[in-house]
């Protein structure tokens, strides 16, 4: 019972409902942390859309960054379960709806990267969370094509962004 308390404490700490932490490791600057999944199966194929008819696959570990949390850059190697389908005989990996899987990033460091690319070069942006800087220059490219879209680009609150990052 206890225990079963302590989990669920050091799960909350990272407020990611869809993870669940295996292991942690702390160094002066960094948090990694061990995660799996706490989802469902899949209920269908992700290749072929049938009725799930599926093999586990193997696991595989990836590295996804999050937000700083006490000061510590935080990264999480996700035990990634993957499938392989029956019918159409395809493997894919399970989803990972907090997660940017494209960037490897969670989706609420792709928002803080956003906002913290308006303000200070990629560098500095990078080097806060753990990231590369290519990284932070192609997810604040894809937010001002989106913005682009959305908005007309002229208004004046976009007109500083031109000094940060030229
Ligand atoms: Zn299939």
């Amino acid at each position: 019972m206890l225990q079963k308390q302590n989990d669920k404490m050091i799960n909350n700490m990272l407020n990611l409902p869809s993870l669940k932490i295996i292991d942690m490791h702390e160094s002066e600057s960094d948090y990694r942390f061990l995660v799996e999944t706490a989802l469902p199966p899949p209920t269908h194929c992700s290749k072929c859309g049938t009725i799930a008819n599926l093999n586990k696959h193997g696991k595989k570990k990836q590295l996804f960054f999050d937000l700083s949390m006490h000061a510590k850059r935080v990264g999480f190697y996700v035990k990634r379960q993957r499938y392989k389908c029956r019918e159409c005989n395809e493997a894919f990996f399970e989803n990972l709806p907090d997660m940017d899987v494209n960037r490897s990033v969670t989706n609420r460091l792709i928002d803080w990267i956003q906002e913290a690319s308006l303000e200070k070069t990629f560098t500095s942006v990078a080097d806060d969370i753990g990231v590369d800087e290519k990284t932070v220059r192609n997810i604040f490219n894809d937010y001002v094509a989106e913005l682009e879209v959305q908005t007309e680009f002229r208004t004046p609150k976009w007109l500083g962004l031109d000094e940060v990052h030229l």
